[in-house]
């Protein structure tokens, strides 16, 4: 790897997921940022004065970035592309704007790493998490020519309330899962909140997150999906159904989680293929990769937000009370951080693959 840094810009870095990108790119080995950028109520103001009053993160605002002067994502978008090598998306807001918006960028020839949902069910658009699909990166060639360019493109991460079921499930899918029951219990920074902006969460759940249920039960069938004719085609032969609760957690997402298989599975097996798994070898050696992707806790009091939600720097996935069940053949729990395996991290990660496999270039 040459030693020059890719250069790159934060869309959105103003949110609470862009400021999870800005603190885990502050020393980061290939990528140097080069770019803040938000709307146009943060445009024009370096990076402290649009964030000082909604910084969420325990630690500072990294002093390197504390007199970039934020730009506007649209206006200036040309500006952008043309002095990076590509960008993370962590914008919120509307959807259809933001789908334009990235594709924007691609046809700029200025790769998009992107967080948000808005093109993670485009067909020739890959949602990888890279311990396990990321040979859906073929896609991307089809996508350049839809697109009409050379090194544009937009690659997307998955939801962040699948990120620890999937990962847990995905050592068992050569016995052919059928059926999973799912109920998450999700942070308030998923939200992009805290207890200070929203008070309401105080001692309190809400059996409610827009959206969250469609997300949590169609986006693993195209993680598990396969590349055919210039698409993914998600996998039509598991059923997902889940509930998606909020609770009053800052970070970190749990899951209980019932599945029924093809072949049946002994809690033991389960476990050692767990343990055993360390993803998909493409996946493996980067900055942000894990020693160990999954954890298992034989205590029957884990895994638990606060002990666990930062093993692995955050990249890590927490699974325990394996047990079997009398509806389903096994029932268990797992859980990962939110923000950072969920958001930020998984998002560097997929694109520091996307560096090493020759997608993005400097
Ligand atoms: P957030 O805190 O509300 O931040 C949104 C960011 O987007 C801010 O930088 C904001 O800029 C910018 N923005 C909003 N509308 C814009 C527009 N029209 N033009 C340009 N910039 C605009 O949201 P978040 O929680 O970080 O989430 C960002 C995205 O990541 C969302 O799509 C969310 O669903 C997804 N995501 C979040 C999590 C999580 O755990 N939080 C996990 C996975 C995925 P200003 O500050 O200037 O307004």
């Amino acid at each position: 790897m040459n030693m020059e840094k890719y250069k790159i810009g934060i869309l959105g870095a103003t949110g609470t997921v862009g400021q999870r990108f800005v603190t885990l790119l502050e020393n980061h080995p290939w990528f140097e940022v080069k770019v803040l950028a938000a709307s146009k109520s943060s445009a024009g103001k370096t990076f402290k004065e649009a964030v000082q009053n909604r910084w969420i993160l325990n630690s500072k605002i990294p002093k390197e970035y504390e007199n970039i002067i934020v730009m506007d994502v649209e206006e200036d978008a040309k500006k952008i592309a043309s002095e990076v090598d590509f960008v993370f998306c962590a914008l919120g807001g509307e959807k259809e704007k933001i789908k334009k918006i990235e594709e924007m960028y691609a046809r700029l020839e200025c790769p998009v790493i992107s967080n948000n949902s808005a093109n993670r069910m485009t067909p020739d658009v890959p949602m990888i998490i890279p311990e396990i699909n990321p040979e859906h990166v073929g896609v991307i060639e089809h996508q350049s020519r839809r697109l009409g360019t050379k090194k544009g493109f937009i690659a997307v991460k998955s939801n962040c309330s699948i990120q620890c079921y999937v990962p847990a499930l995905h050592p068992l899918f050569d016995l052919g899962i059928k059926n999973i029951l799912v109920c998450t219990y999700q942070a308030i920074s998923g939200a992009g909140k805290t207890f200070n902006t929203w008070p309401e969460m105080k001692d309190n759940i809400i059996p409610y997150i827009s959206g969250e249920e469609e997300k949590s039960e169609k986006e693993p069938l195209k993680i598990w999906g396969k590349l055919e004719n210039g698409e993914i085609i998600p996998n039509s032969d598991i059923n997902i159904t889940s509930q998606c609760i909020r609770v009053p957690v800052s970070e970190g997402h749990t899951a209980a989680v019932f599945a029924k298989f093809e072949r049946k599975v002994s809690c033991e097996e389960f476990i050692e293929r767990m343990r055993k798994f360390k993803g998909h070898e493409m996946s493996r050696g980067l900055p942000s990769s894990t020693e160990n992707f999954i954890t298992y806790f034989n205590e029957s009091d884990r895994p638990q937000i606060k002990s666990e939600r930062n093993l692995e720097n955050g990249m890590g996935i927490s699974v325990g009370r394996l047990r079997e069940d009398s509806q389903y053949d096994i029932k268990f729990v797992c859980m990962s951080h939110n923000t950072v395996r969920g958001a930020a991290g998984g998002a560097v990660l997929l694109a520091e693959m996307l560096c090493r496999e020759g997608y993005i270039n400097k």
